[in-house]
């Protein structure tokens, strides 16, 4: 069995590693001249692998297509994953948020575990190599040709080629491309997990402050509809880092479903101090401010909050920075408590797929068998990874389901596809 796996990513790697454990002769193709150049930035270049969940969590983060996973993450799910990763000599550890990642820190000893792991079960690797088209005969299978037109025959096709965000680490779009030419439908593609750029111009004077242990509240049309606790980053269009991509998702989703969405309906809300309740904040305030009673309030504030924000915090509360410390008011300090828990910037639009994490949309699930990741248009024809319309949070989902369904259609391709039970590890 001739079997040609495109791109050398995350689900191309295991991929490659399960059909030619399986016997099969297998091609690597990769445009790049290394594999897994997104690995290697995935997580800050730490790679937060997978998560210490459930099949059943991971599933639901994946929502609405989550169910399509399934029998992927039965077979292959985090335990699974992480057992591999420790018999290629990976070691690993499980942080804040289930999330887990190599204890080295280092993504590349996971990248370089998951080529080597492939290497030895005998796939080729095919580096610098471009593949521009997938062709069939009678419904199956037959060639893939790549960018110098060379035209490779094969039995089975295993399209890893990535989504459309991050396109300096290969993941272009091509896969899209050669699979609606066979006449799959590719559902629209946009950002999922993006940063965001607000109305307000302040946060760009801010650019590379980060925030911890903050709490960002997003506003739909005045609703508060989700919140997350951690880090955040101002940059030069606006906030960035860990919370706002996760928070992101919603906006993501509202795109995706109406196309596009009025500038102003979202807003983010940062509470500064999220650890204290309103009456406890008040009472530090006072005590801040009647330590520093002579000061003007502008120069009262340096205990409670980095100095570059102190400026727009006061502004948000209405109160002229000049006041002398000892003179604020009760309403005043109210106000000033709840400029700090609720520091609201307008999201003006989200930035675009190329900056994304994920790219949300691709190949339509409904068009792939979830038990072999076979294409139900063309015998030989196999999805996995990003390609699939699939996008989860941060937090070790995606890399999750793009080694379980690698792994998945590298095990069906090897043994000839469709129908063949794939048995859980
Ligand atoms: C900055 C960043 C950080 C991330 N961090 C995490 C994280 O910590 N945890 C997590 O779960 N997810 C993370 N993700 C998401 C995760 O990395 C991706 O979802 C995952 O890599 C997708 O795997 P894939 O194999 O489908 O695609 P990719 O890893 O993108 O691999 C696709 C490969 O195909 C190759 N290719 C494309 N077209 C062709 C062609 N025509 N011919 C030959 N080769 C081709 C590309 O060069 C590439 O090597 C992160 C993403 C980014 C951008």
């Amino acid at each position: 069995m001739r079997v040609a796996v495109v791109g050398a990513g995350a689900a191309g790697l295991m991929a490659a590693a399960a059909a030619a454990s399986e016997g099969a002769e297998v091609t690597v193709y990769e445009r790049n001249n290394m594999a897994g150049k997104k690995l290697l930035i995935a997580g800050k270049g730490r790679c937060n692998f997978t998560r210490d969940c459930s099949v059943e969590e991971l599933v639901e983060g994946f929502a609405p297509n989550g169910k399509f996973l399934y029998s992927a993450l039965s077979a292959f799910g985090p335990e699974s994953l992480c057992k591999l990763m420790q018999s290629l000599g990976v070691d690993y550890k499980v942080e804040r948020g289930k999330r887990v990642f190599p204890q080295s820190d280092r993504a590349a000893d996971v990248r370089d575990a998951l080529l080597a792991h492939a290497q030895r079960a005998g796939a080729a690797f095919a580096l610098n190599h471009r593949i521009t088209r997938v062709e069939t005969c009678d419904g199956r299978v037959v060639s893939v040709v790549d960018a110098a037109g060379t035209r490779h025959g094969v039995d089975s096709v295993i399209l890893a080629t990535g989504g459309a965000s991050y396109p300096g680490t290969g993941s272009t779009g091509d896969g899209y491309e050669m699979a609606a030419s066979l006449g799959h439908t590719v559902s629209k593609l946009l950002p999922a997990l993006v940063p965001l750029e607000t109305v307000e111009d302040w946060p760009r004077s801010l650019a590379g402050l980060s925030l911890k242990n903050v709490e960002l509240t997003l506003e739909d049309g005045g609703h508060d509809v989700a919140s997350e606790f951690g880090e955040m980053l101002f940059t030069h269009f606006g906030v960035g880092g860990p919370i706002v991509l996760s928070i992101s998702r919603k906006i993501c989703r509202a795109l995706r479903a109406e196309g596009s969405t009025n500038p102003g309906r979202f807003a983010v809300r940062i509470d500064l101090k999220p650890a204290l309740d309103v009456p406890t904040l008040s009472a530090r305030v006072q005590r801040d401010l009647a330590a520093m009673s002579r000061r003007q309030l502008k120069n009262a504030l340096d205990a409670l909050m980095p100095k570059a924000l102190i400026e727009h915090v006061i502004r948000e509360s209405g109160v002229d920075d000049t006041t002398p410390a000892n003179q604020i008011t009760v309403e005043q300090r109210s106000a000033l408590v709840s400029a700090l828990k609720g520091l609201r910037l307008e999201i003006a639009r989200t930035r675009p797929l190329e900056e994304a994490i994920v790219t949300s949309g691709g190949v339509n699930t409904r068009e792939v068998h979830p038990g072999t990741m076979e294409s139900r248009l063309f015998r030989g024809l196999f999805f996995a990874g990003e390609i699939l319309d699939l996008d989860a949070p941060t937090g070790g989902y995606n890399l999750q389901a793009a080694f379980s369904t690698g792994r998945l259609a590298g095990l069906s391709a090897a043994r000839g596809g469709e129908g063949r039970e794939v048995r859980r590890q």
